[in-house]
């Protein structure tokens, strides 16, 4: 099962929320054969890790692959000019220039080209590190190398790792992306229930409502957990009841676990109004979840 932990703008406690998830699941967990992986995917600012240490067991360069243009090949036939769709390539009359950060990589120019003049070649684009931490947790993240531009093909690359090495035995917690961009949308592709976490005040309210309509827009199934539950109002608390979104969870606004985050600390192990939260979102997610194809 895949659960993606999502929020309409930063800061409001994503990470927060997917380790603690993660940790107790995996106490929990623990002798059952039931394992979790919590991966990061929000690859320009993976900060999962820094409450997670674990022993590293894998690390793996990405690339991605993009037309590299041979003036020496190429007859300027202009076949090219048209094909591509996300205007990474343009004919300039006497010489074809590639914007790599335009690239979807869909070989389509490349396939195309008569001469051969636009062979595919690797590009870096980040790192992704795996790491265990116990018997019955990991975790996983990924990071963009500075310069490049284009998170979501790194997050697709990953989604796909995890897709393929990661069974029924697991479930997977992904930490995504904030904001409502392709980053997100690459990111919740395959979770079965999206938790979309806010904080209750006017402007966690209007981002919240953002990522709402990019969920319904995904057909995704989700369901709200409230971060901070006590500063604010409950606008967002009345929202959800009108529009009957479940809303699982209230983290309470606790000043020590504040403390804890600033020191990179859990909370599920020491302050039980948090663990009893995170109890009653799990619960709140197997519920939901429970009629998953
Ligand atoms: S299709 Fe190939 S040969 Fe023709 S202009 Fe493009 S790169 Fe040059
Ligand atoms: S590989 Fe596809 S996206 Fe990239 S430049 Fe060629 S046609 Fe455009």
């Amino acid at each position: 099962m895949q659960i993606a932990i999502a929020s309409g703008k930063g800061g409001t406690g994503k990470t927060t929320l997917a380790v603690n998830l993660a940790v107790l699941l995996s106490e929990k967990f623990s002798g059952t054969g039931q394992k979790v992986l919590l991966a990061d995917l929000d690859v320009e600012e993976p900060n999962s890790g820094l409450f997670l240490k674990g022993d590293l067991i894998e690390e793996q360069v990405n690339y991605r692959m993009v037309p590299d243009w041979k003036e020496d090949k190429c007859t300027l036939c202009k076949r090219c000019a048209n094909v591509c769709e996300f205007n990474a390539l343009a004919f300039l009359g006497i010489s074809v220039m590639i914007f790599p950060e335009l690239c979807h990589s869909c070989y389509a120019c490349s396939d195309l080209c008569p001469e051969d003049a636009l062979p595919m070649e690797k590009r870096r684009m980040g790192v992704t590190r795996r790491y265990r931490l116990n018997e019955s947790l990991e975790f996983m993240e990924s990071r963009i190398d500075i310069g490049v531009e284009q998170a979501t093909p790194l997050i697709e690359q990953t989604r796909k790792y995890i897709k393929e090495n990661y069974d029924d035995q697991w479930m997977v917690l992904l930490d995504s992306p904030p904001g409502t961009s392709c980053p997100v949308m690459e990111a919740v592709k395959d979770a079965d229930l999206v938790l979309l976490i806010t904080e209750p005040t006017p402007f966690g309210f209007h981002d919240l409502k953002l990522a709402m309509d990019t969920m319904g827009e995904l057909g995704k199934k989700y369901a709200v957990v409230i971060n901070k539950y006590g500063i604010g109002n409950d606008e967002v608390l009345h929202y959800c009841e009108q529009k009957q979104i479940p809303v699982i969870g209230k983290l309470p606004h606790l000043t020590e676990a504040a403390v804890l985050y600033s020191k990179g600390k859990n909370m599920v192990d020491t302050l039980p109004a948090i663990r009893n939260e995170i109890e009653k979102i799990y619960s709140g997610i197997l519920k939901l979840t429970e009629d998953r194809a």
